[in-house]
């Protein structure tokens, strides 16, 4: 197997186990034809451009037809408009209204398609790359569809199904039934580093549970990575070897990429994506670029006035989803800033490439006992554990210091203060102080950049 999949001999038994045998046999039990889809998506990203292009004006075509007829939101938007989706145009859809986080959350059920029932529909509650919460809704077909496009990224990055994962992430998801323990040790094979609580200790746990496990890819945030790879440099620790890093969910500065691969001695593969609209675009094996998913988005780079942006100009990201059908995201801003780009990658893949993505920047916020709390972790666990939260960001002034800038939700009450100030103080510990401040919203900064946490020690 090794000899025709081009992955080395030394992929270990239970991964190769894994992969050839326990994902399909768990497909097969879920009906899920997600491997399919991945074999089907291993061949088309060879195809020349233009190719990809006309099958991106297609779905492009098919799911605007299908808005039309099943939401009552683009019905309306289309009508007020007169765009006709029957005959599609494509200036006169960049011509039509952004779909906004504030739009999604005031017209959640317009936007939901009539033909699905919401019980039957997957859902993401996620605090968004802005802060915002948000929940959205998404169909059986998107969730495999878009579960094959990220194996598919994985490969890129040395990552094929079944391998074992270091996994940094806030808030990690702990087997607890019978079956999230067996798919753990068959399935999903992960250790975990909780950034939320990212100390010494933590680490050297981490550390210590890595020797025995021995991962084959490192996956976490890109500050993250940046925080354990600074730890393993410092401590002149060479022996954590991962085949592959994927980098994901934040942008990865330049300089944060070389202490990484330094400390790991391996390439940093970095992934652009969100919950909502999943995978947007990941660069391959020659780290030049990151190829866009246009086999399953429409993705536009909006000038302030709103047309499009030229190649190596920066703009706000604006995506249609081509799949989702239970809940369509046309023109959704997505608010991350980007730049697009015309080369084209040397890897021969015909899926276009995007340059960088440029608006997502993450502070860390300090203890008084040296460690540090990942800020968007934090502020994603909160705005999700806690009712009433429309928007945070964490300001720390100094180490004695947490200024929660809050923008209230309609169902915010007295306890969801509370619950917000004894969540911080248990991350904080005693004798900080913390304050919440309520504000109308939260700018991002000029460049269009948001920060979730801002630390100024
Ligand atoms: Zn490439």
């Amino acid at each position: 197997m090794a000899a025709t999949d081009g992955i080395g001999p030394i992929m270990s038994l239970m991964s190769s186990l894994s992969r050839h045998v326990f994902h399909p046999l768990w497909d097969l039990k879920d009906g899920s034809r997600r491997l399919r889809i991945l074999r089907e998506l291993e061949r088309s990203q060879w195809l020349a451009l233009e190719t990809l292009k006309a099958r991106q004006a297609e779905r492009l075509s098919q799911i605007l037809r299908y808005a039309a007829a099943h939401c009552a939101y683009y019905e309306r938007i289309f009508r007020t408009h007169r765009f006709d989706p029957e005959h599609l145009r494509l200036p006169a859809f960049q011509e039509l209204p952004l779909l906004t986080k504030a739009n999604i959350r005031a017209s959640t059920d317009e936007i939901l398609s009539r033909e699905f029932a919401r019980s039957a529909l997957g859902e993401h509650r996620t605090g968004g790359s802005t802060g915002v919460a948000l929940t959205t809704y998404f169909d059986r077909d998107w969730r495999e569809i878009r579960a094959a496009d990220a194996l598919r990224s994985d490969q890129w990055a040395g990552c094929f199904h079944g391998m074992k994962i270091a996994a940094l992430w806030g808030n990690p998801p702990l087997p607890k039934t019978l079956k999230q323990r067996v798919r753990a040790l068959l399935i999903d094979r992960f250790i975990y580093l909780d950034t939320i609580d990212l100390n010494e200790r933590s680490i050297e746990d981490f550390i210590a549970r890595w020797r025995r496990a021995k991962p084959e890819i490192l996956f976490g945030h890109s500050h993250s990575l940046y925080m354990l790879a600074r730890y393993v440099n410092a401590q002149g620790i060479r022996d954590l070897r991962p085949r592959g890093i994927i980098s994901t969910s934040m942008m990865l500065l330049a300089s944060e990429r070389e202490v990484i691969e330094l400390a790991f001695g391996c390439k940093v593969t970095d992934r652009y994506g969100s919950e909502e609209v999943a995978l947007i675009a990941c660069e391959c094996e020659r780290h030049q670029g990151l190829h866009l998913n246009i086999e399953h988005l429409y993705v536009e780079f909006l000038r302030p006035d709103g047309t499009q942006a030229a190649p190596g100009e920066e703009g706000a990201i604006v995506i249609t989803d081509l799949i989702n059908r239970g809940m369509p995201f046309i023109r959704y801003r997505i608010e991350d800033v980007g730049v697009p780009s015309e080369r084209r990658c040397a890897c021969g893949r015909g899926l276009p490439l995007m340059e960088r993505v440029t608006g997502r920047v993450a502070d860390y916020l300090k203890r008084r006992d040296g460690s540090m709390v990942a800020g968007v972790s934090l502020v994603e666990r909160t705005l999700t554990a806690i009712p009433g939260l429309e928007q945070l960001q964490v300001v720390q002034p100094s180490l004695d210091d947490i200024v929660l800038k809050v923008v209230r939700a309609p169902d915010f009450s007295a306890a969801t203060e509370q619950a917000l100030l004894s969540e911080f103080r248990t991350v904080f510990g005693p004798g900080i102080n913390i304050r919440a401040e309520y504000v109308a919203h939260i700018p991002q900064e000029r460049s269009g950049k948001y920060r979730f946490s801002i630390c100024r020690i």
